[in-house]
């Protein structure tokens, strides 16, 4: 409700602390301050809102104003006390709001319409300079509200990217990173390589020590392997006791060599419980070759189709597939 209230009366000692006329004559722009509206609004108001235009600017003389994301008070991005001002940046640029404004509380202020506004810096140049002050302070404080939110969102994505068991990244983002991987080694002529990793007998060590240790055990190897691959080479829970590792930059040879390494490594790294007994871990792997134009899912089923004859062959071992013949036999 606009009431009749003089604004010089009823303020002028918040209107004199308020940042808008810091240092400024207020006797100077008496008359356009005696324009200026006075408003109290009760508690949970909406005053600004994306949908509706603002020709004011607002100062805050009694009360708090929250500004959030929905017109009602949640998660309040910004606080506005006493001297604060709102509406700025919008009769600035005119462009709507681009949040909400609330009132926290039963809240006085006093309304400076958009064409006295203008009135005023041009009697009081020292008010456009203070003007200018809460833009930038507005305008960092959004860049503050605005990395928070990337790093929420980061925390975010990292979460739904990422095995909450292993800590290696999951199968979302293996399915979202490989094939742009791939596609970037289509552009730049580069070799590349996936090896399909399984714990040997996993089964048994579920059934021997528990899936408490069972889920232990999976921590140790992804633990292993994150130690023992390079930082380029992209790695993954593919499910289970499954992970994939795709070797961008790596010729086969080169990638067999690093398998061979790793499972040795695990074979080597006997894992000790913390009740001192030890579980001795092996693993099987699968290669298979990048060729130009091959799919991330015909070289899955290429790595698939070698890890299972490494199994075959008697486990703790790693067997190569070379592409396309590998495929071409799958099919006949
Ligand atoms: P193989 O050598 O042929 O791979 O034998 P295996 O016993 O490892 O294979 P199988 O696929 O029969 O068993 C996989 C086991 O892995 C069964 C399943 O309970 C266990 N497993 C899968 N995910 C987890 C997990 O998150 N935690 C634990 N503790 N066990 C898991
Ligand atoms: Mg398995
Ligand atoms: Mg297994």
């Amino acid at each position: 409700m606009n009431t009749a209230i003089d604004p010089l009366h009823s303020g002028l000692s918040q209107i004199a602390g308020s940042k808008l006329f810091q240092g400024v004559d207020l006797g100077v722009i008496d008359a356009e301050l005696r324009e200026s509206g006075n408003l109290c609004i009760e508690a949970g108001k909406v005053l600004l809102d994306p949908k509706h235009d603002n020709a004011n600017i607002y100062i805050v003389l009694s009360g708090e104003l929250l500004i959030c994301l929905e017109p009602r008070i949640v998660n309040p991005i910004i606080r506005m006390g006493v001297g604060d001002c709102v509406g700025e940046l919008s009769i600035i640029d005119a462009s709507l709001p681009s949040a909400y404004v609330v009132s926290a509380i039963e809240t006085h202020l006093l309304i400076i319409p958009k064409p006295v506004l203008w009135r005023m810096l041009a009697l009081q140049p020292l008010m456009a300079l203070n003007l200018l002050h809460v833009l930038s302070h507005r305008i960092r404080e959004n860049n503050v509200v605005l990395l928070g939110s990337l790093e929420l969102q980061r925390a975010y994505r990292n979460k739904a990217e990422t095995d909450t068991l292993t800590g290696l990244h999951n199968r979302a983002w293996f399915e979202d990173v490989f094939p742009r991987q791939l596609e970037l080694c289509e552009r730049t002529g580069q070799a590349a390589a996936l090896l399909m990793l399984d714990i040997d007998h996993f089964k048994k060590v579920n059934d021997q020590y528990g899936h408490q240790s069972g889920d232990v055990a999976l921590r140790h190897i992804g633990m292993l392997l994150l130690r023992n691959l390079r930082s380029t080479d992209l790695c993954a829970r593919y499910g289970g006791e499954e992970m994939i590792v795709l070797m961008p930059g790596t010729e086969i040879s080169h990638a067999r060599l690093t398998a061979e390494r790793l499972r040795e490594q695990i074979a080597n790294a006997a894992l000790i419980l913390d009740d001192g007994r030890e579980i001795k871990l092996n693993i099987s792997g699968g290669l298979a070759e990048w060729q130009p134009g091959t799919t991330l899912s015909n070289l899955i089923s290429a790595a698939d189709l070698a890890l299972y004859q490494a199994k075959n062959a008697g486990r703790n071992q790693i067997a190569v597939n070379a592409l396309p013949q590998t495929l071409d036999e799958c099919q006949t």
